[in-house]
This record gives C-alpha cells, sequence and structure tokens, in this order.
C-alpha cells in the first residue's frame, strides 16, 4: 500500500477517534446531569407525598380534637391535596423513575379510591355530633396503612438517591475509561504515523544522497570520457557563438583560450558545413579548418543541440580526418603506381622484341662487313650498338622481373645471385647520385632461402633506394656509401644494409614498418615499401629492422636458411 494513503487514513482514523471521544464524554456527562436531576426530583416527589400524609394525618388530629367546621374544612383540603400527590408518584416523569425503584403504581392506586371514599366521609361529618371526634379519628386509623406505604416509597427512593450519589462521586473520581483508551489509541496512531513518516523521509534523504552521489560519479567519467576522446568535442552558445566548453583535443587542434580569435574562425566555418546539411536535429557535418601556419585539417562529425548550463546550445562532435584523408591519397597514388609499373612491365616486353631484331640486324652487319676492306670503324661502331642492346635488355629483363605478380608459393633461391641482382638494379642510379655502393657478400653461390625472389628483390630494392634517397637531404655527407653485408650464421643468413646519410628522424623510428609513414614529398613517398618489405620478409619465416648507426641508417634483415640447403650442407 502506497505510504501516502496509509497516512491519510491514519490521520483521519485518528481526527475520527478525537473527535469520537469528545462527543461520547459530552453526551455522557449530559445524560448524566439529567438523570442526576431525574432521580433528584423522583425523592422530591416522595418525599412531598410523605410530607401531605404527614399534614393530612395533622389535620386529622386538629379536626378530631377541635371538631368544627373550619377544621374539618381544612382537613379535606389536605386529603385533597393528597389524592392529587398520589398519581404523580408513578404518572409524572419523576414517578417513572420512582417506578422502576418502587412499584408505586400497583401499590398506591388502591390508596387513591379508599382517598376518595374518605373524602365523601370526612365531608358527611357534622361537627356538631358528639362522636364527631370519634368519627374522625377511625377515619385516621383508616389511612394509616397508606403513611406506611408512603414511608417505604421514600426510604426506597432516599436509598437509590445514595447508592446514585455514591456512584456518580466514584465516577468523578475514577477518569472515564473509554475516552482514556481512545485517546491513548489516537495518541498512538499520531505517534505511528510520525515513526513512519520519519522512517520515510530517511529512506527517501538516503536514496537523494546516494542518487545524487551516483550522478556526481556519472559526471565525472563523462567528463573523463569527453576529455580522453581523442574527438574534438566543443559547445557553441548560439546567442553569440561564444564557446562554453572544449575538450582537450578540441584545445590542441584550435586554441585553450576561449576569447582566442581563431574560435570564431572555427564556428563560422563549423555553421557553414552544417548550414550545407540536414538540419535536422543530429546533423553531419564535414568541414575543413586552417590552422595558423597555413596547416588545413580535414574535420568529419556530427552536431547537435543540447540543454548545456540550463541553456539550448549546440555541441560539436568532430573527428581529424587529415590522416585518413591523406592515406586515401596515398592509397590512389599507389594504385596509379601499381598501373604504372604494369605499363612499365608491359613496355619491356613490348621492347625485347624490337632489341633482338636490332642484336640479329647487328650480327648479320657484321658478317657482311667480315673480309671488307676499311670495315673496321664500322664494325667498331656495331659492336658499340650490341653492347648498348644487351644493357637494354638487361634493363627490360630487370623491369620485366621487378614488374611481375608474385606467385604465393615459396620456392627456394639462391641468396647470393637474388642480392646481386637487386642490386645491379639501383647500380645505375647510384652511379648517376655519385653514391659509393660497398659490397660484401660473404655467402656461398649454393645457399638458399625459401620465398618468392621477386618480392624479396623489391625488398633489397627498397632498402637501396631508401639509402639513396636519404642523401638527399644530406647534402654534407663528403663521401656517401651505402654498404651492402650478406653473411651466414648458423642456420640464418644475415643481410646489413647501411648508409650514412644521417639517420632515421626519431619520431619515424617507431612507426617505420607502419603503411603510408613517409617523410618524403606525396609525389616520390608512399610509404608502403618498408610495411611491403616487412610482410614479404615474414613470409619467409624472417624479420627486419631498422636502427640508427653512428652516420647513418642501418637495415637488418634476418631469413632462415632453407632446409634442404641446410641439409645438404651438413651432409
Ligand atoms: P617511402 O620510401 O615511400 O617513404 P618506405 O616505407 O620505404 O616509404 O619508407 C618510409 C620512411 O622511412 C621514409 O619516408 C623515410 O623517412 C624513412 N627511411 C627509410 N629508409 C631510410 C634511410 N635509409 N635513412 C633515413 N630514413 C629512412
Amino acid at each position: 500500500m502506497p505510504i501516502g494513503l496509509l497516512k491519510g487514513g491514519l490521520i483521519v482514523t485518528s481526527i475520527a477517534l478525537f473527535v469520537a471521544t469528545a462527543m461520547i464524554y459530552v453526551s455522557q456527562s449530559q445524560q448524566r446531569a439529567l438523570m442526576t436531576a431525574t432521580i433528584r426530583s423522583s425523592g422530591w416527589v416522595a418525599y412531598q407525598a410523605d410530607l401531605e400524609f404527614v399534614k393530612t394525618q395533622s389535620a386529622f388530629a386538629t379536626a378530631a380534637l377541635v371538631p368544627s367546621g373550619e377544621s374539618i374544612d381544612a382537613l379535606l383540603l389536605r386529603l385533597e391535596i393528597l389524592r392529587s400527590r398520589l398519581p404523580v408518584l408513578y404518572a409524572s416523569d419523576e414517578g417513572r423513575i420512582l417506578r422502576e425503584i418502587v412499584a408505586t403504581e400497583a401499590i398506591v392506586k388502591p390508596f387513591e379510591s379508599q382517598l376518595d371514599s374518605l373524602i365523601d366521609e370526612v365531608g358527611r361529618v357534622a361537627p356538631s355530633n358528639a362522636d364527631a371526634a370519634g368519627r374522625l379519628r377511625g377515619l385516621a386509623e383508616r389511612l394509616r396503612p397508606l403513611g406506611q406505604v408512603l414511608q417505604k416509597i421514600l426510604k426506597e427512593s432516599v436509598a437509590y438517591n445514595q447508592e446514585i450519589f455514591r456512584r456518580e462521586r466514584a465516577l468523578e473520581q475514577a477518569p472515564g475509561i473509554v475516552p482514556l483508551v481512545l485517546l491513548f489509541l489516537s495518541g498512538a496512531t499520531l505517534a505511528v504515523i510520525l515513526i513512519l513518516q520519519g522512517r520515510r523521509d530517511r529512506v527517501q534523504l538516503a536514496q537523494i544522497v546516494q542518487g545524487k552521489a551516483a550522478i556526481a560519479a556519472m559526471e565525472e567519467n563523462l567528463r573523463a570520457v569527453i576529455e580522453a576522446t581523442p574527438a574534438c568535442m566543443v559547445v557553441v552558445d548560439p546567442r553569440d557563438d561564444s564557446v562554453s566548453f572544449m575538450n582537450g583535443s578540441a584545445a590542441a587542434l584550435v586554441s585553450d583560450a576561449r576569447d582566442d580569435p581563431a574560435w570564431p574562425r572555427f564556428v563560422r566555418a563549423a555553421r557553414e558545413a552544417a548550414a550545407q546539411g540536414q538540419g535536422n536535429r543530429w546533423g553531419m557535418l564535414s568541414m575543413a579548418y586552417a590552422r595558423g601556419a597555413g596547416d588545413v585539417v580535414s574535420l568529419r562529425g556530427s552536431f547537435c543541440r543540447v540543454l548545456w548550463e540550463h541553456r539550448p546550445q549546440h555541441l560539436l562532435v568532430l573527428a581529424d580526418t587529415t590522416q585518413v584523408r591523406n592515406a586515401e591519397l596515398k592509397v590512389m597514388q599507389a594504385a596509379k603506381l601499381a598501373t604504372l609499373g604494369e605499363m612499365a612491365t608491359a613496355l619491356a616486353h613490348e621492347l625485347n622484341q624490337p632489341l633482338a631484331v636490332i642484336k640479329m640486324a647487328v650480327a648479320n652487319a657484321r658478317r657482311h662487313l667480315s673480309g671488307l676492306e676499311g670495315g673496321e670503324p664500322v664494325s667498331a661502331k656495331l659492336d658499340r650498338i650490341s653492347a648498348q642492346v644487351d644493357r637494354a635488355k638487361r634493363i627490360t629483363d630487370q623491369v620485366r622481373r621487378y614488374g611481375r605478380m608474385p606467385t604465393e608459393q615459396l620456392q627456394p633461391f639462391a641468396l647470393r645471385p637474388a642480392l646481386e641482382l637487386a642490386i645491379g638494379f639501383v647500380a645505375e642510379q647510384y652511379r648517376a647520385a655519385a653514391i659509393r655502393l660497398a659490397i660484401d657478400i660473404d655467402l656461398s653461390n649454393e645457399l638458399a632461402v625459401r620465398g618468392e625472389q621477386t618480392m624479396f628483390e623489391q625488398v633489397i630494392v627498397n632498402l637501396l633506394v631508401n639509402a639513396r634517397d636519404a642523401f638527399d637531404n644530406r647534402s654534407e655527407a663528403a663521401h656517401p656509401v651505402v654498404r651492402v653485408t650478406a653473411r651466414q650464421e648458423g642456420g640464418r643468413a644475415l643481410i646489413a644494409v647501411e648508409d650514412n646519410a644521417g639517420g632515421i628522424a626519431p619520431d619515424m623510428l617507431e612507426r617505420l614498418f607502419e603503411p603510408f609513414a613517409t617523410t618524403k614529398p606525396t609525389e616520390k613517398g608512399t610509404g608502403l615499401g618498408l610495411s611491403l618489405a616487412r610482410s614479404v620478409v615474414r613470409d619467409m619465416g624472417g624479420s627486419i629492422r631498422a636502427e640508427n648507426a653512428e652516420t647513418g641508417a642501418r637495415f637488418l634483415v634476418d631469413l632462415p636458411i632453407s632446409p634442404s640447403f641446410a641439409e645438404r650442407n651438413a651432409a
């Protein structure tokens, strides 16, 4: 049952008990007063009747002593009065009470007719008669039983009155038990109400305190989450476009001072971006924001209306998507490069035929020349043409090999020739860039590793190209050298590519092998080379790592030797 209803019921009950107590008390008091008055009057009626009897007797005595017309008339008057008093003993209000004490009607009524005949007889007594006195005494004697009856009524009435008086006194001394019980009940009811109410208030208070603590903890957690989130969260007051709140990410992006002029610029950009949205409660927005040093940041997120600090305001939640956008651009560029690679492979393939024709034509020309006089200069030119065709053929071969799609099968291949091929591929570039290539390959020709040879060559080419590019920004390196060393150590082949170009930028070192991590300009670097290298080396069961040596970067490739070669070697 709800506590409110219980409380209401108890209050109403308590008031009803109080009213009932008061009414009972008043009505009992009134009744008692009435009863007492009536009972006292009933005693008075009995007394009066008895008094009248005594007066009548004395009138009889007077008339018997001196019989005269006057004394007989006085006696008659007394008898009449006595006669009139008798019905009062049972027919009046007071008489009805007397009737409950003594059976007045039954014992008094017979005397009424006796009195009537007595009155008649007294009326007939002649005062002048000598026996008038005697007759009057005789008549008085007949009235005597009435006197006894009246005496009895009076006595019993008095005894009853005394009993009533005694009880009243007792009642006055002993307080009324019923009102007391009622008062106790109502008091107890009120006490119960107060206890229940107190308990309920305490429970409610505890609940409120608990609720407040939970809300405070939740608020604190939310604030921590908002502060820790990498997304920028800003609350803007639409009345004046002022910033009411910003989290750490937003402060880092724009400014931690709310009155910084950068903020109005930011809010304006967001507003313009939002205006292009749907205009619903939650709007998506995509915006660009130019930071101080011409650094443009791409932001994507949403805005909504919130009740912040009791005012309707706008909440902006934006994520910095600059890196994602750059990555997208890089992926596009990588795709372009892949297409370019395919084209280069096709081109190399197509070039092979004309090169073969030129080679054959040169051989034919040389045959025609043989034996002809003065043909030496032409023959020397043909030799140069042949040499250049061979070189062109080598390049196209390498291009085709480099661009070939890797198979997924792991084949054992000889490590040394693969390394030499990769080195040969970049040798021309190194010559052009005046970078010395120091090669120290301490491996037997048969030493084999397992993997996709073309892909492995790409790994080495990429390391060498990176080393070459590293010199672009290091003009101070007096003698640019890139050292390639390889040696066998137990069941492993260890390859190192080391340069003296100054080393890897410290912030790059940690994310070197992540895709799209690059310090090169967009048109040159993709940031995919090392990530690809790592996956190729991993596929071969090896590992690759980078470190900064004294004068430059050092890349170390650790590969397991092919089991078949290892077994053969052991045998
Ligand atoms: P990309 O060459 O396209 O940038 P890579 O994954 O091959 O991609 O290289 C990632 C980055 O590693 C380079 O942009 C460069 O900053 C750094 N790096 C690689 N090799 C060297 C090196 N030998 N010296 C200095 N930095 C290097």
